[in-house]
């Protein structure tokens, strides 16, 4: 079976990621590789932070290996909170802290227009690909809905009149940025190991 690392200390997104990949490749976390290191995000690219997270793993253990970095790009906020997503109302990157920092920056602004954008490096045979996911929509006036992680309950994806928080694990798969880039990146694997 290929095995490949997961530049991540995110269990959840470990499993979440397996379950949408072939079952020949085994994903194996930096925990489950012995690697004990929280990777910085230093840069203003969520392709920076990517590569330098699928880097850094590389440099240490030579395996072939991938990551990932999401951000949510709000229209009329110019972009933010990007790749600042997580830390978006400070340090302790509390969820609820960020989306009500969103929602007083965008107050009553009728553009609601945002999205999603997961952005995967893979490093494969020593060489890097990068595979994006987008997922479209709108941030709602409140939160609706407790599922979900994030940003969820003020997000809701083009052709859904449910935001992320109200749909299980099944129904957000249908829309989900990360779900996108994961497919791309399951494609071109295939194309390198099960080629007949
Ligand atoms: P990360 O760098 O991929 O962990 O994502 C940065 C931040 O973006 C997270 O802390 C979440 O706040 C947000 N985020 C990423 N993916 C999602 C999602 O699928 N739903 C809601 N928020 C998300």
């Amino acid at each position: 079976m290929t095995k490949l690392i997961f530049a991540t200390n995110n269990q959840h997104k470990v499993d979440e990621i397996q379950s949408a990949i072939s079952n020949s490749i085994e994903v194996v976390s930096l925990k489950e590789a012995g690697i004990d290191i929280d990777i910085p995000e230093p840069h203003d690219t969520l392709e920076a932070n990517a590569s330098e997270k699928s880097g850094t793993i590389h440099q240490l253990t030579k395996m072939n290996c991938f990551s990932e970095d999401t951000g949510l790009e709000v229209e009329a906020l110019n972009g933010e909170p990007g790749v600042k997503s997580a830390r978006y109302a400070g340090e302790d990157k509390s969820f609820d802290k960020n989306i009500d920092k969103l929602l007083s920056k965008l107050g009553s602004n009728q553009n609601r227009k945002a999205r999603f954008r997961t952005v995967i490096s893979l490093i494969l045979d020593h060489k890097e690909h990068l595979f994006e996911g987008i997922c479209e929509g709108k941030i709602l006036m409140a939160e609706k809905g407790e599922k979900g992680f994030g940003y969820d309950p003020v997000f809701m994806p083009e052709g859904s009149n449910k935001s992320f928080a109200e749909m299980s694990i099944d129904e957000k798969s249908k829309f989900s940025h990360r779900k996108k880039a994961v497919d791309k990146m399951t494609a071109f694997l295939k194309t390198r190991f099960y080629a007949t």
